[in-house]
């Protein structure tokens, strides 16, 4: 089982970065959310922690030793940029870093691309720097900058949930392929006349709730004939 220890930035007393009626502390948690049913529905073979999924408060230090102490094979930490920039971001610690998190930098920078090529969201870069949760994480670690708060531009693609969730995904792919996480095997199914998730889950012997799990989005009273949905196995 790999370990996948996901540091949603900033929380509680601290908003983080603050622009165009958006606060930087809830952005991130939404993405977390999104990286997390991603994940679960796509691949096997990891657990994951996390530093926060409410609106809380962990200083810096706290959130690399819970990282540390859980033995987390990758980290991530989550943000939302400020200063009036634009574009997308992502750092590694600027003093000496293992070949794997050069690599595991890598993976994500390269699932990020098309997404920023479809938002029409510009590149800034692979970068480095001495934040600390990266300064003071054993494990490869990664710190992504989405986009910039307080830029028009910007924050319009951050109130965009399908640009949120493009990033969420491609943030967890590139942890996925650099983890080589086994991808979640599934069946397609093809909704009939008459069909209910509550029939269909009978059929495979899985729950209803699996099949929402696989499904993100599933509308249960809205099932179009036609309609491919995934069983989880
Ligand atoms: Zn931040």
């Amino acid at each position: 089982m790999k370990k996948i220890y996901l540091d949603a930035g900033h929380g509680g007393k601290d908003s983080g970065a603050v622009g165009n009626g958006l606060l930087e502390k809830n952005l991130v948690l939404k993405l977390q959310q999104y990286m997390i049913s991603f994940l679960n529905t796509n691949y096997t073979g990891f657990t994951l922690q996390t530093t926060r999924t409410t609106d809380t408060f962990l200083s810096l230090s706290e959130r690399a030793s819970k990282a540390n102490a859980w033995g987390a094979d990758v980290f991530m930490s989550i943000h939302v940029n400020a200063g009036g920039g634009t574009g997308y971001e992502d750092y590694i610690y600027n003093g000496s870093v293992s070949s794997a998190t050069v690599n595991y930098r890598n993976r994500v920078h390269e699932q990020v691309i098309p997404v920023l090529a479809a938002y029409n969201h510009t590149n800034r870069g692979k970068k480095a720097a001495n934040f600390a949760v990266l300064r003071l994480t054993n494990m490869p670690a990664v710190l992504t900058e989405i986009a910039f708060i307080d830029t028009t531009k910007d924050a319009n693609l951050l109130k965009n949930e399908a640009f949120l969730q493009a990033m969420a995904n491609a943030y967890a792919r590139g942890i996925a392929v650099y983890l080589n996480l086994p991808v979640r095997q599934s069946t397609v199914y093809t909704i009939q006349a008459g069909d209910t998730l509550y029939k269909i889950a009978r059929m495979y012997s899985v729950t209803v709730q699996q099949i929402q799990a696989a499904n993100p989005g599933i509308d249960p009273s809205a099932l179009q004939i036609g309609q491919q949905i995934r069983i989880p196995s």
